[in-house]
């Protein structure tokens, strides 16, 4: 029992019920709803995130697509104008029959240069090698450009036409050459024309790519020849770097346009548009990278987050709120249960709202209901335990529970045995049904002349007790001397007068223990019969 006692303290302040480590409706409802809500939230902005990222890519990629055939299909025309004029001009100076010094080929070399305005500078060479005349933009007259000898050469043997691979320049830039054999009208090899681009020059590819090297979407564009390098890259550094094991690459150095999603040379994952440009078997690639889409969507799902927070709020927590009160009556109906459970010997019977919710109200009543059916039938059964049918008043049983109570209390009290004076012949005479309205009335009247503190029981057949607590040996006798007379003096129904003998101790003046009180009022009422009846003996 201790120890039980000591754990129940241990616990939680609930009464008969622990309930620690128990989680509570409200915090349940609160927690799932707040879950609810925030996994919500997070699906779907993830859901709009992914589809968003896939609209993004396929447009991006789309875009960048366009962008490289765009400047693809120019620079194919740029080459196919630029060999178109070089064919031209070798029919001119086919007709010389002989390549030589003169004001006409300066002419004619200065009307090439000025033609298209992308050479950086023009030559004409004889099958020796050997330049005959140059042009380098308003710097006149046969100065040795520095054309690679074995470039020259291979040109030469070409007797097609010819473009070199881009090479660096003794300037450090990126080149190309591109040159035209000049056959004389009867058939003779008698050299080739020729210009040198640089690639950086503006009117060249930056005619192509426009202002911006980089866009707005972060996008650029790069160019590689035929072999799978860099001819053109907005970092210059890596100009000349091989990047053919780049996948899209590997793709132009097929022959291949398209796009495709991948991870670049360096490792960095990239949306690649790219063409390929027939013209110089070069190839155009424009790419995105992916870290700028996701960055750019971050930023709008930011703004996507702040314009659905407010909203989201507010409807979290009115759930919130609604989740609480559906959860109120089932906690203050546990409470009350528990209360019940907690003090079963409780009249009062606290009462519970009525709530708009049907389970919940249709629980509270039949609880309710339940409850206070059981304490009535506890009642019942209390009533039945404890007193006597007849008459109403205490039975023996609660009477000898009491005097027990009392003797443990150590208060002071006194005690009445009282029978009714020859009961028998009441019986005898005019019946048990008689005796019994006579029992009625005897318990009716002892229990209208003793007060509220007192307690008046039917210990036995005609006998009955009365307890009267704090009360001395004059008080006692005064008592019992009121009790007798107000029997004595009143009528019953039947008019049969009927008189008491009362025996009475009193505790502690002669004894603190029941037994011997009980054994002392016994003797009293004896002796009161024994000296005539209709009397009191303390
Ligand atoms: P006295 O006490 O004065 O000596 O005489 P008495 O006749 O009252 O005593 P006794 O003990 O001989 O008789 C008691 C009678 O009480 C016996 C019984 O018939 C009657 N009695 C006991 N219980 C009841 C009851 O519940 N109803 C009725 N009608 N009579 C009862
Ligand atoms: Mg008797
Ligand atoms: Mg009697």
């Amino acid at each position: 029992m201790r120890t039980k006692a000591g754990d129940r303290k241990k616990g939680h302040d609930d009464g008969l019920f622990k309930t620690k480590g128990r989680v509570s409706l409200r915090a349940l409802f609160s927690g799932l709803v707040i879950l609810t809500f925030v996994m919500t939230l997070v699906i779907t902005l993830f859901a709009s995130y992914r589809s968003e990222q896939q609209l993004l890519e396929e447009r991006t990629l789309e875009a960048n697509f366009r962008e490289s055939e765009r400047v693809g299909h120019g620079m194919n025309l740029l080459f196919v104008s630029i060999s178109k004029s070089l064919t031209a001009f070798a029919g001119e100076f086919a007709e010389m029959a002989v390549l030589r010094v003169s004001s006409e080929t300066q002419d004619e070399l200065r009307l090439l240069y000025d033609s298209g305005g992308y050479f950086a500078e023009v030559f004409v060479a004889g099958t020796d090698g050997k330049l005959t005349a140059t042009y380098e933009g308003g710097r006149q007259g046969g100065k040795a450009m520095d054309i690679d000898p074995a470039l020259m050469s291979e040109a030469l043997g070409a007797k097609l036409q010819f473009q070199s691979p881009p090479y660096r320049d003794v300037h450090g830039g990126m080149a190309v050459m591109v040159t035209e054999p000049i056959f004389a009208e009867e058939g003779a090899y008698l050299g080739i024309v020729g210009g040198v681009l640089h690639l950086e020059a503006p009117n060249l590819l930056g005619g192509l790519f426009g202002e911006n090297q980089i866009d707005a979407s972060g996008s650029y564009c790069y160019i590689v020849d035929a072999e799978g390098r860099l001819v053109y890259h907005p970092d210059q550094d890596r100009t000349g770097e091989d990047v053919s094991g780049n996948p899209a690459v590997a793709h132009l150095l097929q022959g291949h346009s398209g796009q495709e999603k991948l991870i670049n040379t360096e490792g960095k994952r990239y949306l690649v548009g790219y063409a390929y440009v027939p013209a110089t078997r070069w190839g155009i690639v424009v790419q995105t990278p992916t870290s700028l889409i996701t960055a750019q969507q971050l930023e709008q799902m930011r703004g996507t987050l702040l314009v659905v927070l407010g909203p989201f709020l507010i409807l979290a927590a009115s759930a919130l709120f609604l989740a609480r009160r559906l959860a109120a009556p089932f906690v203050s109906l546990a409470d009350f249960v528990v209360r019940a459970a907690d003090r079963p010997q409780d009249e009062a019977m606290p009462s519970v709202r009525r709530h708009w919710n049907r389970e919940a109200d249709l629980l509270n009543r039949a609880v309710m209901r339940t409850v206070r059916e059981m304490k009535r039938q506890n009642r019942d059964l209390n009533d039945f335990a404890l007193k006597d049918p007849l008459t109403g008043l205490l039975n023996r049983r609660a009477l000898d529970e009491i005097l027990e109570k009392m003797e443990g209390d150590n208060r002071p009290f006194a005690l009445l045995l009282i029978d009714i004076d020859r009961f028998k012949s009441v019986n005898d005479r005019h019946g048990h049904s008689a005796g019994d309205a006579v029992l009625r009335g005897v318990a009716r009247t002892l229990e209208e002349t003793v007060g509220n503190r007192e307690l008046c029981g039917r210990y036995g057949g005609e006998e009955f007790m009365v307890l009267l607590p704090g009360y001395n040996l004059p008080e006692t006798y005064e008592m019992a001397e009121r009790l007798r007379l107000a029997v004595a003096a009143h009528e019953n129904e039947l008019r049969i007068p009927v008189t008491l003998s009362i025996g009475g101790a009193v505790s502690p003046l002669q004894s603190t223990r029941i037994d011997d009180l009980f054994e002392l009022a016994d003797r009293a009422l004896y002796r009161a019969k024994e000296s005539g009846r209709d009397r009191v003996v303390v």
